[in-house]
């Protein structure tokens, strides 16, 4: 990792930086810059390949107050624990952790509005993790496979990611990929975002005939899409407890 903070025989990584600034060393950038990223909650510093370490630190320190107040601004984290409320698939559930000191696996499940965690200790954060993943992946697995039945397609297989730069993908071979993390936003939203990687077992591309496909295989694909637009980052303020 270090060595991509070097050029030539500039070391980057000498520099002082607030904490959650990342240096971007870019060989095609003209100048320094910095960008507030939502999904990461953090700063990515862009820096010009062969820029001198001085110029590199006085732009940060030019800049730090500007950047305390961009990282103070983001929304705080909501952590998933006992009698925390979120939204689920669109509906409002509670988290209810029932403390059982003989059970030997944890057993999580979801009643009507309550997910409920029966655990002997007060470390589930993981076992809760791979709950909702497992949960989201089943479920989008369904909704992906009757889409693209509607256009006589088949999915070759659901994955699920965290990735900060993308809430889904498609690939040539017909796998589709999405951010676990649309198990937090609303139907609509997801119910696009899965009708816009169906679409793409059609069109590789975001052409006319892609959106209106997309538009046929979604109930309102521009709501879903202007929610992810507008809130997209939201859904990374979702943290398991450790
Ligand atoms: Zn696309």
């Amino acid at each position: 990792m270090l060595s991509l903070l070097k050029y030539k025989n500039i070391n980057y990584s000498t520099l002082q930086l607030p904490e959650r600034v990342h240096i971007n060393l870019n060989k095609n950038a003209k100048r320094l810059a910095l960008r507030l990223d939502n999904k990461s909650k953090s700063i990515r510093y862009t820096v010009p390949k062969g820029t001198s370490l001085s110029k590199a630190q006085s732009f940060i320190d030019k800049n730090y107050e500007w950047v305390i107040r961009c990282l103070e601004s983001l929304p705080s984290d909501i952590i998933l624990t006992d009698n925390c409320s979120f939204p689920y698939f669109g509906q409002e559930i509670t988290i209810k952790v029932k403390y059982e000191e003989s059970l030997k696996v944890k057993e999580i499940t979801l009643n009507d509005t309550n997910l409920t965690i029966k655990t002997a200790s007060e470390i589930y954060g993981n076992r809760l993790r791979r709950w909702i993943i497992n949960d989201f992946k089943r479920k989008v697995n369904i909704m992906s496979k009757e889409k693209a039945a509607t256009i006589g397609k088949e999915i070759k297989g659901v994955k699920t990611s965290d990735t900060k730069t993308r809430w889904g993908s498609c690939s040539h071979e017909g796998k589709l990929c999405f951010s676990w993390r649309l198990a937090f936003a609303p139907l609509e939203a997801i119910d696009y975002v899965v009708a816009h990687e169906v679409a793409h077992l059609n069109h590789m591309d975001h052409s006319k005939s892609f959106w209106a496909l997309c538009q046929d295989l979604s109930h309102d694909y521009k709501a879903g899409k202007k929610w992810m637009k507008e809130n997209g980052s939201e859904l990374m303020r979702y943290v398991f407890p450790e």
